[in-house]
């Protein structure tokens, strides 16, 4: 889709909250002026955090940038397990508490870093009983059980890259990564506790083996569900399939692992040593499988993690996303670890066994900062503010969302009813690509608008780029330390200007490529505006230098001759009261060039008569937006499609709207709510 003008739409979103003066006098970071400093030399900047991980052998050059290939702390070893555990227990914190997991039938564990060091050791060496060395590729298809987070760690002691593959991945995906990656060992688990159901895991690994994936030699298998009948917490295992297993190929974790050495030395790895593979979500279509290196990706989730969520001794941090996603990488593991973190983990799906469950999460163990997803966040709505209501969270503090764009209702929502209006929220723009957060509030300095994420993170800068390729973003940034490209024309003041979102200097946890397809990593983000990182996302920057991102410009709908964003029409829709969800596409339309098609979830607490409500919610995205935004169709319904990590694929919808075959659907999670939707569609339509 072209943005052939800028998106001339603007929710009229005047709302904004400064960080109250107890947060910011308490705040890891509290002075503005760290933007400028950053920025006034950015390489130092970098080399400062860099410097507070562990080194074997410090780098002799911080960065060598030939775009598209960057190698940061260049010459650096280090160890990115060494950094996570070994470190805080050599200072002295062997007895501080690294883990507090939670299974979804209530069993619970409180694991130290001083214990996660000996787990960590001896599922290394079995790993190398297993044939793993330094440079081979592992693949991790487990449940949210502490064992997957040591099991990535256990890989980046021993100088093995991980590829872990979400657990709710159909046998066909996780062949398709697998041999992807060429990985040589698969390591997983009988089944996982998922909404009071086990998800066979083991058996899906049979399928896929079954398919062919040539390059795996052993799988190591965890007793997580047990047989049908085990008792967990009171809640006997269900009948599930626990596969065939192979003797030879198939390894019990208990017989291999508990039998090792708690001794496990550390691989001095080079700073630009393969760490991860991980496939990005699939919303925009086949999954890429995106390269992350050391030092500089280390570097990039501690600083990350210290400054945005403000992490003190004393937080319980919580970060809701599954390790198979890459906000489970940098923000349940590696920057939380980095900083010596005590981690909330979960198991199950936030229904089971009540709609309450995450609120009592956060009140069993005083959870502080909690990391979530837009799309959790208006699921919370839809089930009504009872379930929160009815637990205490006072202990939160800060607020974090990621994934989407979220829209200022379920801001607001989030705000009071979750955060008790006195907690600060951090809207993060990121990516798989990038690593880790590049466009964030600081709690302590950042006066917030809900919608925005606000403002590059200290030393990036961020950028509007017009469709000829000019730098258009209007002014400079509130904290003073972005300035326009020189000769640029753009106004100082008024409406806020979008286009193509860009990030003009390379950072340290920028991705090191596509993982053996040098010419696609080229194509898809460097070719589009030379010498600049284009992540596919538009975005527009308001007159205080505010980003507003708008979700990815395939999702930018041109309606006679106006570009809107499908964000801005979902975030009409939301606001109105009735409205949980919405997901809105543009479908080919003779005289507009497109129409707009809204698929809209209702409020439970709500009663409506459809006719009358869909008529409403035109009207009142025409009152909110503008007439062209009036929606063509408006079509209720109970679900989404959606990928496995929530978001709405917005690609489908336009296939069901506009009548063809669905594209790639292996990443949705429920296959059977896109055919529903076309059996509606096509029948409310005509
Ligand atoms: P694929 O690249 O395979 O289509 P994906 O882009 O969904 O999948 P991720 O890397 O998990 O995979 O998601 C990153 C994208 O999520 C961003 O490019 C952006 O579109 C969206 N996103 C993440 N956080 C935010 C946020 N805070 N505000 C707006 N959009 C966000
Ligand atoms: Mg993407």
């Amino acid at each position: 889709m072209i943005m052939s003008r800028t998106i001339d739409t603007l929710l009229e979103e005047s709302r904004s909250f400064p960080p109250s003066p107890e947060f910011a006098a308490r705040a890891n970071v509290n002075d503005p002026g760290i933007y400028s400093e950053a920025l006034r030399d950015p390489q130092a900047f970098w080399a400062k955090w860099a410097d507070s991980l562990h080194w074997f052998q410090r780098w002799h050059t911080v960065l060598e940038w030939n775009l598209p290939d960057a190698k940061w702390f260049v010459g650096g070893k280090l160890n990115a397990c060494y950094n996570c555990i070994d470190r805080h227990v050599e200072a002295g914190n062997a007895l501080r508490t690294a883990f507090i997991w939670e299974g979804e039938p209530g069993d619970s564990r409180t694991i130290t870093y001083g214990e996660i060091l000996i787990e960590v050791s001896k599922i290394a060496n079995a790993l190398k009983e297993l044939g793993v060395q330094h440079g081979d590729r592992v693949c991790i298809y487990m449940p949210m059980v502490p064992e997957l987070a040591m099991t990535m760690l256990a890989c980046a002691r021993i100088g093995a890259a991980h590829s872990v593959v979400f657990g709710g991945f159909s046998a066909d995906s996780l062949q398709e990564r697998i041999n992807d990656a060429e990985a040589k060992v698969l390591i997983t688990a009988d089944g996982g506790w998922r909404r009071g159901g086990v998800v066979p895991l083991k058996k899906i690994v049979d399928q896929a083996l079954d398919l062919g994936c040539p390059s795996i030699e052993r799988v190591l298998v965890l007793e997580r569900a047990g047989a049908p009948g085990t008792i967990t917490n009171g809640l006997a295992t269900p009948e599930y399939d626990r596969g065939a297993w192979q003797e030879g190929r198939d390894v019990r974790w208990a017989d291999i692992v508990s039998r090792q050495s708690d001794v496990c030395d550390c691989e001095p790895m080079d700073s630009e040593d393969l760490l991860f593979i991980l496939y990005t979500s699939g919303s925009t279509g086949k999954p890429k499988g995106i390269v992350h290196t050391t030092g500089g990706y280390l570097t990039g989730v501690a600083a990350t993690t210290k400054w945005v969520f403000d992490l003190k001794d004393d937080d319980v941090f919580w970060c809701t996303a599954d390790c198979g996603w890459v906000t489970g990488h940098s923000y349940v593991v590696y920057g939380p670890l980095a900083n010596g973190a005590q981690v909330v983990i979960y198991e199950g799906a936030p229904d089971a066994p009540d709609k309450d469950r995450f609120w009592r999460i956060v009140e069993r163990h005083g959870v502080t900062v909690l990391y979530t997803a837009p799309t959790a966040i208006r699921t919370f709505m839809k089930w009504g503010d009872a379930y929160p209501k009815r637990c205490d969270l006072s202990s939160l503090r800060l607020l974090g969302s990621v994934g989407e764009p979220i829209n200022p209702e379920a801001w607001m929502w989030y705000h009071e009813v979750i955060g008790g209006g006195r907690c600060p929220i951090v809207d993060t723009w990121w990516q798989t690509e990038t690593g880790s957060i590049l466009i964030t509030p600081l709690p302590g300095i950042t006066t917030t608008k809900p919608g925005s994420a606000t403002q590059p993170f200290p030393a990036i800068r961020a950028a509007i780029i017009d469709e000829a390729g000019n730098d258009v973003t209007p002014v400079q940034g509130a904290l003073g330390y972005y300035s326009c490209a020189s000769g640029s024309d753009a106004p100082t003041t008024g409406p806020a200007v979008g286009g193509y979102l860009a990030i003009l200097d390379p950072w340290p946890s920028m991705t090191r490529g596509i993982w053996r397809d040098p010419e696609r990593f080229f194509d898809v983000y460097w070719k589009r505006f030379p010498g600049r990182y284009f992540p596919g996302d538009g975005a527009k920057v308001d007159h205080e230098g505010y980003f507003w991102l708008l979700g990815r410009v395939d999702d930018v709908m041109l309606v006679a001759g106006h570009n809107i964003s499908t964000m801005e029409v979902e975030s009409a829709l939301v606001d109105h009261h009735a409205v949980a969800e919405a997901a809105v596409i543009g479908k080919s339309h003779d005289v507009k060039g497109q129409a707009i098609a809204a698929f809209v979830i209702i409020r439970s607490e709500i009663r409506y008569e459809s006719d009358g409500l869909i008529a409403e919610l035109k009207a009142h995205c025409a009152a909110k937006i503008g007439a062209i935004a009036r929606p063509d169709d408006v079509i209720i319904t109970a679900e989404l499609p959606k990928t496995r990590s929530g978001k709405i694929m917005r690609r489908l919808l336009r296939d069901v709207a506009e009548g063809r075959a669905l594209g790639d659907t292996t990443t949705l999670a429920d296959p059977a709510v896109v055919n529903a939707l076309r059996e509606k569609y096509e029948s409310e339509e005509g």
